[in-house]
């Protein structure tokens, strides 16, 4: 089923994000993990694709078991940085051949030689998701960042990108994480006076390891608040109560954000499913309903 028609039918989705996992043991762990979080009845899991290029068939591989082995709508993410065309259409054709319809449609990461060296052919997602809109068959997601990619001036000129990803074809945006409601609800309103109607769903990652959370968070640009830092920094190494505290933190950020509106929420798992069913299991009926 399209997420978009899916929207039809709930006013708030709530997603789970997997990465394709490498060995044998953390294969074993990714299975326990959704096993736990299908549970949950997730409007549609997600799969991330390693713009570096060494999982990427693993991706389609996990997508395809989801989808059709355990029977949950699933979406394909993938990036055009350095593909060919050639590449991009086969790959998605072979998507389609699956009956995967929903793609997370990205560039990737740059790296720090920028696009020296690479193929050109896809230079922004806008690329990628006027090339799949053309084939008329898939629904489609973008990235959206409530503070800013890390390579934009400023946030407008973030927003007009954004706009065109939509103006190319993207269906609805899930956003970067975020750790402070107010850069989510001001980008929402932001988007909507650049002309971007579509659902904007909110992404969160629990924090559950202090050092890792402050090392994702510099990379991609999202900031943690000092009441946070301070709050969690003193008990870093304790990692029970670190546990409890990031848990109690994300369930306080889901609450706010359904109670003013959030269409919904998209976890980022890490193929974890500890933190994201203690906190999906504490939020208020109503606002899940
Ligand atoms: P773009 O939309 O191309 O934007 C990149 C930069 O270029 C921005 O500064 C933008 O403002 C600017 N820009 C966009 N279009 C234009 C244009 N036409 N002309 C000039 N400037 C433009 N990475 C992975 O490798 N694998 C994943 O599975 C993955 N999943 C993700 C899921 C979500 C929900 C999010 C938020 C990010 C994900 N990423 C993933 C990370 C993503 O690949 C990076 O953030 C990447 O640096 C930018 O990707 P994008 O699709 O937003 O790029």
């Amino acid at each position: 089923m399209k997420i978009t028609d899916i929207f039809k039918r709930q006013e708030k989705t709530f997603s789970f994000e997997f990465f394709p996992p490498k060995g044998y043991s953390s294969t074993l762990e990714l299975g326990i993990n959704i096993g736990q979080l299908i549970k949950l009845a997730p409007s549609f899991i997600s799969v991330t694709y390693g713009a570096g290029g060494t999982t990427q068939d693993l991706s389609f591989d996990l997508i395809e078991y989801i989808q059709h082995k355990i029977g949950i709508t699933a979406m394909a993410h993938y990036t055009c940085i350095n593909a060919s065309k050639t590449k991009v259409e086969s790959d998605l054709d072979m998507l389609f051949s699956k009956n995967i319809l929903n793609l997370m449609l990205l560039r990737g990461d740059l790296p720090q030689q920028g696009f020296k060296g690479l193929n050109q052919e896809f230079r922004h997602a806008s690329d990628l998701i006027a090339l799949a809109r053309s084939k008329n068959r898939y629904c489609i997601g973008a990235a959206g960042y409530p503070e800013k990619h890390p390579e934009s001036l400023d946030i407008d000129s973030d927003l007009k990108w954004l706009k065109n990803k939509v103006d190319q074809g993207a269906d609805f945006i899930i956003t970067q994480m975020f750790f402070d409601n107010d850069h989510y609800f001001n980008f929402v309103d932001k988007a909507r006076r650049f002309g971007i109607k579509t659902r904007i769903i909110p992404g969160i990652m629990p924090i559950t390891n202090f050092k890792q959370i402050k090392k994702f968070s510099e990379m991609c640009g999202a900031t943690i608040p000092q009441r946070i830092i301070t709050a969690l920094e003193s008990i870093q190494h304790d990692s029970t109560a670190l546990y409890s505290a990031g848990v109690d933190f994300a369930i306080e950020q889901c609450v706010d954000l359904l109670k003013r509106g959030a269409p919904g929420l998209h976890f980022y798992t890490l193929n974890k499913s500890r933190a994201t069913v203690d906190i999906f299991s504490s939020l208020p009926h109503a606002l899940i309903h």
